[in-house]
Formats: structure tokens, sequence, C-alpha cells
């Protein structure tokens, strides 16, 4: 047995790495920073999705280590037998308030999250229409049901619209998943007119805010506010684990879903909930977004984002169609996009390369994320390696 083991792993990583796919991971060495130590490296971090940089804010660490002294650092059951603390409930209560909901329940991840909400809500009888970018925990979370499944092209209504009217009397129920903005481009799911063609087909809507929480709308309540469709949207998913600067997913939704899922949400029902410091983190840090300064960081990250997609496209670099702190860099082949990000950090930049089957074949490209943590100095100084970059290897 170990020997057929062997054998599958070492054809496996053979084939990884004649497809030039294989990698090791980058080891980060202290704090995930605007700029960070990245295997052995101190480099402009372009990379994370720490969008406010509150994974290091001092009231968030402070209270977690309050939250420790006075509840200890783990919950010890899931959270339909004993592991539902008060602080869950506290912190809940202020999501569902966040995104202007009856309810919220939050799951361990984002990804755990998805899994959690699609499933109680599909049976055999049901049509789930997905975008065709949406993330990989959409997608599972959607093969973990028995509904039947359809993708329309990114972002198109009009495709959206041919398979709804297609569809049309043959489910008892059809939902509708989008991301809210997508983590490949950095572009804005158009959640209005999603909403009107739900209303019109009589379809239930979800978004996946992960990108969006914390970075847009009414104090970065996402996709739903920036498009004023409260009340008119059904289910909100969001991440803890970008912008809130800690680790978690949640879904913003009904009072009666919310009591579907305490029954039915696998990852609710058969994994442990979060340790008290996290759900306090991650109360300080909706405090804090509420607050002035989370509205001058919110701020801060915009002019960031303007500072450096601006500075971008002066140089002559293809930044596709992002709205948001995604920027992305793209030249084309994979292999390029994979020079470009090994360049760039030989000069002291971090952005990640990302290659097929991620993205499509042509459109290989480094991602950068700028956060509410750059300094103006910061963004200019990567410019400029970008610059000397790309000028290198003749991309502008
Ligand atoms: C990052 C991401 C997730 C996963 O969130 P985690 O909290 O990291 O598990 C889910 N959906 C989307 C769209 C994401 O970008």
């Amino acid at each position: 047995m170990p020997k057929s083991l062997d054998d599958y792993l070492d054809r496996e990583l053979g084939a990884l790495r004649d497809q030039g796919l294989f990698r090791t991971l980058r080891i980060l060495d202290g704090p995930q920073g605007a700029r960070a130590t990245i295997d052995g490296q101190t480099v402009i971090n372009l990379s994370a999705n720490n969008y406010l940089g509150l994974n290091t804010h001092p009231a968030l660490c402070a209270a977690a280590i309050r939250a420790i002294e006075a509840l200890g650092v783990g919950s010890g059951a899931v959270r339909t037998i004993i592991g539902t603390m008060a602080i869950h409930e506290e912190l809940e209560r202020k999501l569902a308030a966040f995104k202007h909901t009856e309810a919220s329940l939050v799951f361990q991840s984002g990804f755990t999250a998805n899994a959690g909400v699609i499933g109680p809500l599909l049976t055999e009888q049901d049509l789930v229409i997905s975008d065709e970018l949406n993330h990989a925990s959409i997608i599972d979370g959607i093969r973990l049901t028995k509904a039947d499944r359809r993708v329309y092209a990114h972002c198109d209504v009009a495709s959206l619209e041919a398979v709804l009217r297609e569809t049309q009397g043959r489910y008892a129920k059809t939902l509708i998943i989008t991301d809210g903005v997508f983590s490949m481009d950095g572009d804005i799911a158009p959640l209005d007119r999603i909403a009107e063609l739900a209303e019109r087909y009589g379809a239930i809507t979800m978004v996946d805010d992960a990108h969006a929480s914390g970075v847009l709308g009414d104090h970065g309540s996402g996709t739903v506010s920036h498009f004023k469709l409260h009340g008119r949207w059904d289910i909100q998913v969001g991440t803890l684990s970008k912008a809130i600067g800690a680790i978690g997913g949640y879904v913003a939704c009904s009072a009666r879903l919310r009591q579907l899922m305490e029954h039915r949400a696998r990852p609710l029902l058969f994994s442990t909930s979060h340790p008290p410091s996290v759900t306090a983190t991650c109360i300080a840090a909706l405090d804090l977004l509420q607050s002035a300064e989370g509205e001058a960081l919110i701020d801060r990250l915009w002019q960031n984002t303007r500072l450096f997609k601006r500075g971008l496209e002066a140089l002559g670099f293809n930044t596709g169609i992002s709205q948001t702190p995604i920027t992305p860099v793209i030249v084309g082949e994979g292999a390029r996009a994979m020079e470009l990000s090994d360049r760039l950090f030989a000069a002291g930049v971090f952005a990640q390369g990302i290659a097929y089957p991620t993205v499509a074949r042509d459109k290989g490209r480094v991602r950068t994320i700028v956060t509410a943590a750059h300094t103006p100095e910061d963004l200019h100084e990567a410019l400029n390696v970008f610059e000397h970059v790309g000028r290198q290897m003749r991309l502008i």
C-alpha cells in the first residue's frame, strides 16, 4: 500500500513540475504588513487581503487578549451542542445590524459559510444559476446539493436572463449566486440588474461579499449597500478573514433562514465554533468600521487605490476592468506573469503571479491589492519598481 501511494504522489507531483505549475509556499516572517518579510526578504506587500490593515490593529489585538483572559482559548463544542457562547450571539447581532438584515449566522470561514448556506437552501427540485467566475467555495457548496445547476457568462445579465427564461416554471425554487467583487479582476457584479431579473422571474438572490465587505458601501457594509438594494436582496455572505482582519465567514439573512441553517448547515452542526478571541476581534473590527477611524481607513483605502491604479495605467500597463482595490496587471501568457512576479520580488515588491487554470490562458497576470496601511511612499516606490521591471520585460 505505501508503495502505491508513493507512486501516485510522484506521478502527480511530476506532472505539476512538467507543466511548470509546481510551487512551494512563501513564508512570511513577522506580521502581515504593508511591508513584510517574505522568504527572508523585506518587500512592499501587494498581495494580502488585509484591506484596512486591521489584522495588526491594537484595539483588535487587545480585544482578543481580553477575551482569552475572560473566556479561554476554545469554545469546546459545535454550535448546536454547547459551543454557542454569548459572545457569538453578540457578533451575530452586530453583523445583522451592519448588513441591515434580520439575522446572521457565523461560520468558521467564508469557505464553510458557502458550504453551510447553499445546502440547506436547495433540494433536487431546485435550480441554482451561478456566474462563471464565482469563487471555488461557491462551486463546492453547489456540488454538495442535488439541485440542477447552470452557469451564466461573467456579469452578463442577458446570459442570466436567457437561463431564467428557458427554465421558467420548471423548478420549485431558483437561486442566483454571484460574487460581489470578483477576486481576479476586481470588477463589481451588477447586483441592481440581477435584482430586477430576480424579481421578474421569482428567483432568490445570494451574493458573496468576501472582497466587498469593509471596502464598498456605507461603512464598508458591502455591495447590497453600494447598490442601495436593502430589502430587495435575500442572502449576503461575507468573510471575517479579509478586511475584518481575523478569520471566519457569515450569512446575513432572514431570521427563518438562520433557523433552518441551525438545523441543517453541516459546518455548523459538525465543526467546532470559533474561539472567543476570534469572535471578540471581529466585534472590535465591526465597532471600528462604524467609527470615524473606520471611515478614515476606508477613505485611505480608496485614495491608495486611485493613486496606484492611475499610476499603473499612466505607465501603460493593462489593468483590465477593475473597479476596486484589486488591480490586475495583465501580461498574457502564464509564464510571463510568473516571470514578472519573480522579477518584481527580486526588486522589492510582492505581487502574486496568477496563470491558467485560475484565469484564462491568455490572461496571465500579477494581481495587486493595495490596503489602507500602505503609505503613498510605499506605492510610489512600488510603481517605480513596476516601471523598471516592465521596461526590462518590454511590457510597457
Ligand atoms: C476569500 C473568499 C472566500 C473564502 O473566505 P475565507 O474566510 O478565507 O474562507 C469565499 N468567497 C470569496 C468570494 C472569497 O474571495
